[in-house]
């Protein structure tokens, strides 16, 4: 139970804002989804073990939230406090070829500060919608490129609600994959060393970026982005292609008629919607070609 005149008190005296009974959908590029009791933004690492010591002190459940480009509210929303990192800890430094995010930075604004330095190696990155702690989490990529190739070191609030720093090595970063999701605890600074390059073909090199996610990706439509994983020997939105399922819908959910590997809202979808077309699309796909889809965006209930 969250007692939250005291998490307001302790909000007020972090300088965090919070919001109550706050609804998650606005919170998520997919739009959909039902309330939190209450929605912290974070604005610094201090603050953020604080808040974490006092909700594991009080047996508070919590989630964290960055962009929310990658997670799927419950219709029922989340009964606990979110924890928001965004733009409120959002600070990017660069010193020689080194690019320093707290987390809560958007991963296309460290694109495109890496630009304006002449730094190369994220412009695969740019166009991917979400922070950089939440692309570390996630160890976000395209086009070839993934977080795995430049990050060095972030400094996380660890199990134990201390502030420490991990080196990338440590970090097991794999296809889609990060040592945080088996954890407990919140990247607040993630540090990226990149390469000297020309500052104007980084930026052609985003522009191409961004205009190849333009023409083939619903970005009209509310969406988590890719909803399955790339599984091993094949591609998801191949098989669903193969499988006739273009446009296949449950409610206000539906496999997108320009890129299969993307559900989309087309504007009242229900999480409902979206994991009953989720189930049908893999079964389906399973029946008809023997592999496993398995979910891409993180489900928040
Ligand atoms: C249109 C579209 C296109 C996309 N294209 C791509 C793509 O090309 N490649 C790709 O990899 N992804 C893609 N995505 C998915 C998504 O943008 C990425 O996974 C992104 O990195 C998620 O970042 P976020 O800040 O939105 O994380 P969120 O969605 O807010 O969170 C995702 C997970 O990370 C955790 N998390 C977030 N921040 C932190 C933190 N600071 N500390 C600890 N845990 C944290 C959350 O608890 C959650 O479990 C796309 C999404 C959309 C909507």
């Amino acid at each position: 139970m969250v007692n939250l005149s005291e998490l307001t008190a302790l909000c007020e005296k972090l300088g965090c804002k919070i919001k109550t009974e706050c609804p998650l959908r606005e919170y998520t590029t997919f739009r959909i989804g039902g309330p939190c009791r209450a929605l912290v933004s974070i604005n610094s690492a201090v603050s953020a073990a604080e808040l974490l010591r006092y909700l594991k002190a009080n047996g508070i459940r919590y989630g964290i939230v960055g962009r929310g480009s990658n997670i799927i509210v419950s219709d029922d929303g989340f009964d606990g406090v979110i924890l928001l990192i965004g733009s409120d800890f959002a600070g990017i430094t660069v010193e020689g070829d080194t690019l320093k995010c707290q987390a809560g930075a958007l991963l296309a604004s460290a694109c495109v500060h890496a630009q304006q330095q002449g730094l190369t190696g994220m412009e695969n990155l740019f166009g991917i919608p979400g922070t950089v702690g939440g692309a570390l989490y996630m160890n976000a990529g395209a086009y070839g490129s993934e977080m795995k190739d430049v990050v060095v070191s972030a400094q996380y609030i660890g199990e134990d609600c201390n502030i420490r720093t991990i080196s990338a090595e440590d970090m097991a970063l794999s296809y889609r994959h990060s040592a945080f999701s088996e954890r407990e605890c919140i990247i607040t600074s993630v540090t990226m060393k990149l390469a000297e390059g020309d500052p104007a073909a980084i930026k052609a090199a985003m522009t191409e970026c961004m205009q190849k996610r333009s023409s083939k990706q619903p970005l009209e439509y509310p969406s988590a982005g890719s909803t399955f994983k790339r599984p091993e020997g094949s591609y998801a939105s191949l098989l669903i292609d193969q499988c006739g399922l273009k446009g296949l819908s449950r409610g206000g959910a539906q496999v997108s008629e320009k890129h299969s590997g993307f559900v989309i809202n087309t504007g009242d979808a229900t999480c409902s919607d979206v994991l009953g077309l989720c189930e049908d699309i893999k079964k389906i796909v399973f029946d008809k070609t023997g592999f496993r889809l398995e979910l891409e965006p993180v489900i928040l209930r």
